[in-house]
C-alpha cells in the first residue's frame, strides 16, 4: 500500500501532534477543543462527520504570508486558490483579510464575487477553460486571465474582439524544474500538461502582443503543491522566469506582472516545509529588482492546518493481527489519503482515550474501496463505538474535493472562533440525493 510509504520515522506521539497545532488543546474535563470550543460539543449539536475550520488560524496565517512579503519589500498580492476551499465563510475571511482570488472555473469565479470578492481581485487559472467561462470573466472585468496554450489565446482574443473587449492576460510558463512532489501534484516539469515551455515562450509572448482582443500582462507560473523540499524549486523557477522576462523586454515587450503561483506546502506529518519568509526570499532573489508587479497564488498553506474532520468511531473491528478503526467518515469525506497516499494526523477527542495506552490500529472509512484507508499501523488507544476523532490538517483539499461516492449526503462545515461556532455549510440532506433525477416514462413505473 502506497499509504505511509514516503515515511520512514516513527509516527508522532498525541502530545507530540498536539504541541504542534496551536489552535487545538486538550482539556481534562471537555476533551479536545478547537480555540475554546470542545469538539463534543460540536458533534452532539450538527453530528459527524464534520469539517472544523479555526478561523483564529486562518487569520493569523494570511496575516503571516502577507507580513512575509511586506518584510521582503516585494509589491505582492495575495490571490487565495479558491479550489483548496471553496467556503463562503472561508472566502471571506480571507478576503477582509486583503487576499483576492485564484479561480479555475466558472463555480469559483461566482463562489468568489458571492463573498464579495471584487473582479479586479480575481485571476482564472485552468488549463480548459470555456467559452463560456471566458465570456464571464470578461463580463467581470478580472484583473487577468492566466492563458495556458497559443490555441487558447486566439480563442480568447477572437471572443474579446467581438465582444468590443481587451482582456488582461498572462502567459502561463513550463519552467522545467521539478518541485519534489508527489508526481499527480507537480504541474512544473515539461512533460506535465500545464503551461508552455519556456523555450517557446518568447516567439508566443510577441504573438500574443499582437493579438486586437489581448492586453498582455506578463507571465504565470505554478511548478505544484505540497512543495516541502525547501525552497530550492521556487528559487529555479522563478530566476528562469527572471530571465524570460529580461529577454522579452529586451525585445521592447512589455512584462509588467509575473504571477508567481502556490504550493507551498504544510506539515502534514513531520515534514520541514519553507516558510511564508524564505518564499518571500526566492521571489525577491529571482524578481525582486525588475519593477514587477507580483503576486502568488496559494492554497493548502493558509487553509490546510486551519481544518480538521470530525468523525464518529462505527466499530472497532478485530482481525488475525489487525485491529480495525471504522469511522463514519470515509474517502467520498477526506480523498487524500486515498488519491494520494497522504499522512493525516489523528486525535481521539475524549481526555479518557488520549491518555489511555496506544496499540496499532488500520483507521478506515465504510466506503466499499480498500482505498477507503486514513491510517495503517497507526499507535491510537481502544476507540468504542461513538469515541470522537478528529483527522488533523484537512482545511485543504478536504471538504472541496468531496463527493457523494456510495451515495454518501456531504458533510456539514463548521467555522470557530474564540468561544463562538457556527454551522458554515448544512450538512446535505439525503432529498439532495434524488433532487434532480428523472425517471423516463418509458421505464416500467416502480
Ligand atoms: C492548485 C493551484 C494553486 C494552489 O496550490 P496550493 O498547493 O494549494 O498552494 C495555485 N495556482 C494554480 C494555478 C493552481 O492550479
Amino acid at each position: 500500500m502506497a499509504l505511509d510509504a514516503a515515511y520512514t520515522t516513527p509516527d508522532p506521539s498525541l502530545p507530540e501532534l498536539l504541541a504542534e497545532r496551536p489552535m487545538l488543546r486538550m482539556d481534562p474535563s471537555a476533551g479536545l477543543l478547537m480555540e475554546e470550543v470542545p469538539l463534543a460539543r460540536i458533534a452532539a449539536a450538527v453530528g459527524t462527520p464534520t469539517w472544523v475550520y479555526s478561523a483564529t488560524t486562518l487569520r493569523s496565517r494570511a496575516r503571516a504570508l502577507l507580513g512575509a512579503l511586506k518584510d521582503a519589500a516585494l509589491p505582492a498580492e495575495v490571490h487565495f486558490a479558491v479550489k483548496s476551499n471553496p467556503n463562503l465563510a472561508i472566502l471571506s475571511l480571507l478576503a477582509a483579510e486583503g487576499c483576492g482570488a485564484d479561480v479555475v472555473s466558472e463555480g469559483e469565479l461566482r463562489l468568489a464575487r458571492a463573498a464579495g470578492i471584487p473582479g479586479h481581485h480575481i485571476v482564472f487559472s485552468g488549463v480548459g477553460k470555456t467559452e463560456r467561462e471566458m465570456r464571464l470573466a470578461i463580463a467581470e472585468d478580472i484583473h487577468q486571465i492566466n492563458l495556458e496554450s497559443a490555441e487558447e489565446a486566439v480563442m480568447l482574443s477572437a471572443l474579446a474582439e467581438s465582444l468590443g473587449r481587451r482582456m488582461r492576460v498572462a502567459l502561463r510558463v513550463n519552467p522545467d524544474v521539478d518541485a519534489g512532489t508527489h508526481e499527480k501534484i507537480t504541474t512544473g516539469k515539461a512533460e506535465n500538461k500545464f503551461g508552455v515551455a519556456i523555450e517557446e515562450a518568447p516567439e508566443l509572448y510577441a504573438r500574443l502582443c499582437r493579438m486586437p482582443g489581448l492586453e498582455v500582462m506578463g507571465l504565470a507560473v505554478h511548478i505544484g503543491s505540497q512543495i516541502t523540499g525547501g525552497v530550492r524549486p521556487y528559487v529555479a523557477a522563478y530566476r528562469r522566469l527572471g530571465e524570460l522576462v529580461s529577454a522579452l523586454r529586451a525585445q521592447g515587450l512589455p512584462v509588467p506582472r509575473v504571477d508567481c503561483g502556490g504550493g507551498l506546502g504544510i506539515a502534514y506529518r513531520d515534514e520541514q516545509p519553507a516558510s511564508p519568509a524564505a518564499l518571500a526570499g526566492a521571489i525577491h532573489e529571482g524578481l525582486g529588482n525588475l519593477g514587477l508587479q507580483l503576486m502568488i497564488e496559494p492554497g493548502r498553506w493558509l487553509v490546510g492546518p486551519a481544518g480538521m474532520l470530525l468523525s464518529q468511531v462505527v466499530i472497532e473491528k478485530q482481525a488475525p493481527g489487525r485491529r480495525f478503526v471504522i469511522l463514519d467518515a470515509a474517502m467520498n469525506d477526506l480523498a487524500r489519503p486515498a488519491m494520494y497516499g497522504a499522512w493525516h494526523g489523528i486525535l481521539p477527542v475524549s481526555p479518557a482515550a488520549y491518555r489511555a495506552p496506544a496499540s496499532p490500529a488500520d483507521v478506515v472509512g465504510p466506503v466499499c474501496e480498500s482505498s477507503d484507508t486514513f491510517a495503517v499501523a497507526r499507535p491510537l488507544p481502544a476507540l468504542p463505538p461513538g469515541e470522537l476523532v478528529g483527522i488533523l490538517d484537512a482545511g485543504a483539499y478536504g471538504a472541496s474535493m468531496s463527493s457523494t461516492y456510495n451515495s454518501r449526503p456531504l458533510a456539514a462545515e463548521v467555522l470557530v472562533e474564540g468561544s463562538q461556532w457556527a454551522v458554515i455549510r448544512e450538512r446535505q440532506g439525503f432529498e439532495a440525493l434524488l433532487a434532480g433525477q428523472r425517471r423516463p416514462d418509458w421505464l416500467a413505473p416502480a
